[in-house]
């Protein structure tokens, strides 16, 4: 087993910046220019795109949005729909009844406070209702190309298996990743990682040493099985993230 290297936190390490270096190039060689996986337009409805992907997948939210968002283009026609509608628009994603309240909530509060438009500001997003921080990033890199490394539960432990980071949370890990790739970067690096996990990170147990990442950047072979359940399951720690 090789050494687990000092982690990083604010100056990583140049053996770790080697590491990341190789897992970025591996990345960029599968995922050139990896899409924004949830559909939309403008940065409104990617930001209901984002608090509507919340544990459902991204396919299952881009099946509902387009009834959605002929209803409901903008945060004046949202904010005037009842609960019960847009409920009715969004009934067949988990969560339905709580995402229903919080997009009309949030319609609401663009309205009033930030005149019908999505802030490009990552304390006026993470105030809206059902936005918490992983979605903020999301919107602000995805929409508005301010540079922020969304991690979610899976990102954080690819970002683990792969010893970029020991962070015991998603902000941690987050605050590591940033350290570790350019700013420019990270909102791509997002996308890939979470790509490399859907097509390459197995439910069922597999064989890491086939893995071109885990092959050579994990610390020890026997840890596939963990790591592929990892990539599918939050963990108890991070779950309300
Ligand atoms: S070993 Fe498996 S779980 Fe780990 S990164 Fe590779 S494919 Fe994913």
């Amino acid at each position: 087993m090789l050494d687990r290297p000092a982690m990083p936190r604010d100056a990583p390490s140049d053996e770790l910046r080697a590491r990341a270096r190789r897992i970025g190039e591996i990345l960029d060689h599968y995922f050139a220019q990896p899409p924004v996986p949830l559909d939309h337009v403008n940065a409104f409805e990617l930001l209901v795109a984002v608090m509507l992907s919340a544990q459902t997948t991204d396919r299952a939210v881009n099946l509902v949005t387009p009834a959605l968002f002929a209803k409901a283009p903008n945060p004046v026609a949202m904010a005037a729909m009842p609960v019960a509608r847009i409920r009715t628009l969004i009934r067949t994603i988990g969560l339905a009844p709580t995402k229903a309240k919080h997009l009309r909530a949030t319609a609401a509060l663009l309205v009033e406070r930030h005149a019908g438009q999505v802030p490009a500001d990552a304390d006026a997003l993470e105030a809206l209702p059902g936005v918490g921080h992983k979605t903020a990033s999301v919107v602000l890199s995805q929409a508005f190309g301010i540079p922020a490394f969304a991690v979610d539960t899976h990102i954080h432990r690819l970002a683990a298996r792969w010893r970029l980071s020991d962070g015991s949370n998603v902000r941690t890990t987050e605050r590591d990743l940033e350290a570790l790739f350019p700013a420019q970067d990270w909102g791509r690096r997002h996308l890939q990682m979470i790509y490399f996990g859907r097509a390459h990170c197995p439910a069922r147990g597999h064989d890491p040493a086939r893995c071109p990442i885990c092959a050579w950047a994990a610390d020890n072979a026997g840890a596939g099985q963990a790591a592929s359940a990892a990539a599918t399951k939050p963990s108890p720690r991070t779950r309300r993230r």
